[in-house]
């Protein structure tokens, strides 16, 4: 059973057509890789499936139920954790209070607490650096605090817009061991990237976008190994 289902999805800014019958679907325990080039529509992508852009035509399902007409908060609730692209952290906020502005929904300050140890579990160094401002960290750390504060809501489901953006080489494959980490935790991941060669590294599965349409799908090791893929997304 798929965990997320995306059904021919459209997606008009005015007249600009960002996505058009896209369709995917990403596998309980997966990581599911989208990869394609600036402008593709990759965030677009996540943004509709987070509900933050209206659909034009098509369907989202999510522990298969319709989540089409929901709002945002509600997939949230669900179990769909965002790590928007660029991270979005609050600079003059404490890594602590970052991540609770991650469950600020949770009233129950129990829940909140357990969410806290499992992303301190998961991520030692934000739990050593919790009362430090959020600007003193450095690229990689704020990578983690991003993802942290997306898993807050105790997601089933972690979208991330590009988590290797911006980072050097080197932190680039501590995010990428942190995503292999939280896949052995069981989580399921869906990324999308310009970064092919790292994202095909990790996952699955593959899509790649282009202008807006699913042009290929495969899983990432025949992905990996296509010529027209090296070719074209990555750099061979
Ligand atoms: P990037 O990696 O640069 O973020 P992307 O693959 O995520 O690229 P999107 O940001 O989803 O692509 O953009 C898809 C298309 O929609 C692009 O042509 C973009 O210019 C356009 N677009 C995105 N956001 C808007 C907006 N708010 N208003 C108008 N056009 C938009």
């Amino acid at each position: 059973m798929p965990l997320l289902k995306v059904e021919k999805v459209t997606v008009y800014y005015g007249k600009i057509r960002a996505l058009h019958n896209v369709s995917l679907e990403v596998n309980q325990g997966e990581v599911v890789a989208v990869i394609g080039r600036n402008g593709a529509g990759k965030t677009t992508l996540l943004k509709s499936i987070m509900g933050l852009v209206e659909l034009a035509t098509g369907k989202i399902s999510f522990q298969e139920e319709d989540i089409t007409p929901k709002p945002p908060w509600e997939r949230a609730y669900k179990g769909i954790g965002y790590v928007p692209e660029g991270r979005r952290l609050f600079p003059y906020l404490t890594v602590y209070e970052n991540l609770l502005m991650g469950a600020y929904t949770i009233k129950d300050k129990e829940i909140v607490k357990k969410n806290m140890e499992r992303v301190f579990r998961l991520f030692p160094r934000l739990k050593e650096r919790q009362k430090q401002l959020a600007k003193t960290l450095s690229g990689g750390e704020g990578e983690m605090l991003a993802i942290g504060r997306g898993l807050m809501l105790n997601a089933k489901l972690l979208m991330m817009d590009e988590p290797s953006f911006g980072l050097a080489p080197i932190i680039i494959e501590d995010v990428y061991k942190t995503i292999e980490k939280l896949k052995s935790e069981g989580i399921t991941i869906l990324l999308v990237e310009q970064n092919a060669k790292k994202a095909l590294e990790v996952a699955d599965k593959c899509y790649v976008l282009d202008q807006g349409e699913i042009v290929y799908a495969a899983d990432a090791e025949t992905a990996a190994k296509d010529p027209a893929i090296k070719r074209l997304y990555l750099g061979a």
